[in-house]
């Protein structure tokens, strides 16, 4: 019945709102995308929701394996070949410079099951300590700030839904009505307070917009502490009763008073206190984070300066307010549970304890000391490729780290000197064609599994359509593999609903547990949010934390002592404005999906830089010429698009495009010590014009 139409319900395939729809496909492709009726997006999808369809019939979509010959062009082959290439070589690393020379790559948009056995076949496949993922340049450092704060991180600690009943929320470094737009029919009846350096699509629906200078976020949030000290607006019952370290961050914020933080971040005293009291009003404020504010190297002590000020206020664990971070990447969050971290095992345990490491290596069926400890993290990993103690081979799943990562020609260098560079993806991105072997894989609307949304909502993910008769599952590819370097068949299933029991049975007992969590109970339609374990009577899951208690063995929050040392670049004569980089509506990530979508490419089809009018003269640049964004690092091609909203000390270019419109060409890999994040957001650089 290859003509007869097929529906499913199921969930777009871009960023971690995860919005529900429902898809529709007449033989062997889909037709349509609709919004289904789910209660984060509620009858709603951005534009790239709506023309999700399209990437599964990409002109390029990759459909039979490719390796690379002497001469050096990617020629097809057959998967047993292929797949011989990549032990063989996987082999040869090993055997000349010892397992951790091979290290994986993983990503926050594979499923869950996807990222829990990408961390089994590099524990025990490889034995290699290196593994990470790029959800590193993601959430981390609020990650790391929620995990020090409350004891445990989940993005948001409460459902979406209770939003809508906000009176104030402040929404720091994040731009929801270009990232996330079915978001904001949640906030209509909020007052936003809008942290940005830019004058955002967001902060226009703004009633404050703040916009202080690129990485001086830290400074304003320990400016607002301070206003909410001394204007009398702390919550010392909740303080004295839920919290402690607040008398160290106290005296801290004591030296940011309101004219010097004026003077750091460029935001007026007046505009400062109208926040405070905005969000002291009443118990039903918000506190938001996104990447904005936590690209930084300063990221993790960033988003914990905004976690202070909430805490101050009294709002995290309480029915009507909180704090929350806005993850980015279709599975943010589950994919930074289950074990793609190289300093993580599944369900948020740790690799470093030893009861931790007894009980997944339990479940694995292998003794607690053949589990390595944790490797190099993301920007480390890649920045260390091909060096004499560095990894030799790497497998890349779910990830473009050539458009990516910072300080991008130095991470193409690194990958160029591999012994074996594989790559597993549906389309030809930047990194798949630098590589050695290149694998075609399913995408979302031809696999089963599951993800879970940024407020911790586990979800399924359904299929509709068949892969491209080539097309392999990543699990299949890692069973291939593990196979052909000696591991039992049977420790690598290739069934999605298989490897989710064996994730129960692995998280059970951990932060993130999700042994009470079944297909059969998502698929009756159950929301189920993590902790959920598997008790007697099915748990209904844990849509509120913290409503009883942190999740530290106290039951009390931590005040985090931070204080502001400001970005790692300073503008100079010769790099004389900041740059900082972002999203926007018609793009995701690094654009290998959005950019093959026609309607999406005919919104954004090239690389910009918004400049302020009066920069854009100094700097001989006009509205739609082209320029040059060099930093000490290297230099993108953009076109120039006039904002007379923007400070005209700080530029704008969005990291979707590939080539020589690359924004990470200019970005600066300086490194937040706690997370690993990289200072995505503020780079000094110089703006030249160029000739058509
Ligand atoms: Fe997809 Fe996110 Fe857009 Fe929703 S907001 S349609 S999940 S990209």
């Amino acid at each position: 019945m290859p003509d007869a139409l097929a529906v499913t319900r199921t969930h777009c395939p871009y960023c971690a709102l995860q919005c529900g729809t429902r898809i529709t496909g007449r033989g062997g492709a889909a037709v349509t995308v609709e919004p289904a009726d789910f209660p984060v997006n509620r009858g709603r999808l951005c534009q790239k929701g709506w023309t999700a369809h399209e990437v599964l019939t990409a002109p390029d979509r990759l459909t039979t394996p490719l390796v690379r010959s002497r001469d050096g062009r990617l020629l097809t082959s057959s998967w047993d070949s292929a797949l011989d290439t990549v032990a063989d070589g996987l082999d040869r690393v090993r055997a000349r410079y010892g397992p951790d020379a091979s290290a994986v790559f993983g990503g926050g948009g594979l499923t869950n099951e996807k990222a829990y056995m990408l961390g089994k076949f590099a524990r025990l496949a490889l034995g290699t300590s290196n593994i990470d993922y790029n959800g590193r340049f993601c959430m981390s450092s609020a990650a790391a700030a929620g995990n020090d704060a409350f004891g445990v991180d989940r993005g948001l600690p409460f459902p979406v839904t209770d939003l809508a009943r906000a009176r104030t929320v402040l929404l720091a470094g994040a731009n929801v009505a270009e990232t996330m737009p079915p978001l904001m029919q949640h906030l209509d009846r909020a007052r936003l307070i809008v942290v940005d350096p830019r004058h955002s699509a967001t902060a226009r629906r703004a009633a404050l917009h703040l916009q202080p200078a690129p990485g001086t976020d830290l400074a304003l949030a320990l400016g607002l502490l301070h206003l909410a000290i001394t204007d009398g607006l702390v919550d010392k019952t909740y303080v004295d009763q839920r919290t402690r370290g607040f008398e160290t961050i106290a005296t801290r914020a004591a030296a940011w008073w309101p004219e010097r933080t004026e003077e750091v971040t460029g935001v007026s005293a007046h505009a400062q206190r109208t926040a405070v009291r905005l969000l002291a009003e009443s118990r039903d404020s918000y506190i938001l984070t996104g990447r904005g504010v936590e690209q930084h190297r300063q990221g993790t002590a960033t988003a914990a300066a905004f976690i202070n000020l909430a805490l101050a206020l009294g709002l995290p664990g309480t029915p009507g307010g909180g704090y929350g971070c806005l993850t980015g990447q279709g599975n943010g969050q589950g994919g930074r549970e289950h074990g793609q971290k190289t300093d993580q095992l599944p369900g948020y345990r740790s690799l470093t304890d030893p009861a931790d490491r007894a009980h997944v290596a339990g479940v694995w069926g292998v003794p607690p000391d053949r589990l390595p400890g944790p490797g190099l993290r993301a920007y480390e990993l890649l920045d260390a490729l091909g060096e004499e103690h560095g990894p030799h081979a790497l497998l890349v799943l779910g990830s473009n780290p050539m458009v990516s990562a910072p300080h991008a020609a130095r991470i193409a260098a690194r990958l160029a000197s591999l012994d074996l560079l594989v790559v597993a993806d549906f389309v030809p991105s930047e990194t798949a064609q630098a590589a050695d072997v290149v694998l075609p894989v399913t995408q979302w609307a031809e696999e089963e599994g599951t993800l879970t949304n940024l407020e911790g909502r586990v979800l399924r993910r359904r299929a509709l359509l068949s892969p491209p008769r080539s097309a392999r599952s990543d699990l299949e590819i890692l069973h291939g593999i593990a196979v052909r370097l000696g591991e039992p068949a049977e420790r690598y299933p290739t069934e999605p609903r298989e490897v989710f029991e064996e994730l129960r049975a692995a998280s059970r007992g951990g932060r993130a547990d999700y042994s009470g969590i079944t297909y059969d109970r998502l698929d009756a339609g159950e929301a189920l949010y993590w902790p959920c374990p598997d008790t007697d009577t099915p748990h209904p899951g844990t849509p509120r934390l913290f409503l009883d208690g942190f999740a530290h063995p106290d039951g009390r929050a931590r005040f985090a002592d931070v204080e502001h040392d400001g970005p790692a670049e300073a503008t100079d004569a010769e790099y004389p404005v900041h740059a900082t980089t972002g999203r926007i509506l018609s793009h995701y990530q690094s654009g290998a999906q959005t950019r093959r979508v026609t309607e999406l490419a005919a919104v954004a089809s090239e690389a910009f830089v918004e400049v302020h009018p009066d920069t854009a003269a100094r700097h001989g640049l006009a509205e739609g010429a082209l320029a040059r964004v060099t930093s000490a690092r290297g230099g993108m091609t953009a076109r120039v698009r006039l904002d007379p909203t923007l400070r005209p000390d700080t530029v704008f270019v969005p990291f979707h495009f590939g080539g020589d419109g690359r924004a990470n060409l200019f970005t600066n890999p300086a490194l937040d010590p706690r997370s690993g994040m990289p200072e995505f957001k503020v780079s000094a650089v110089r703006l030249d014009p160029l000739p058509e």
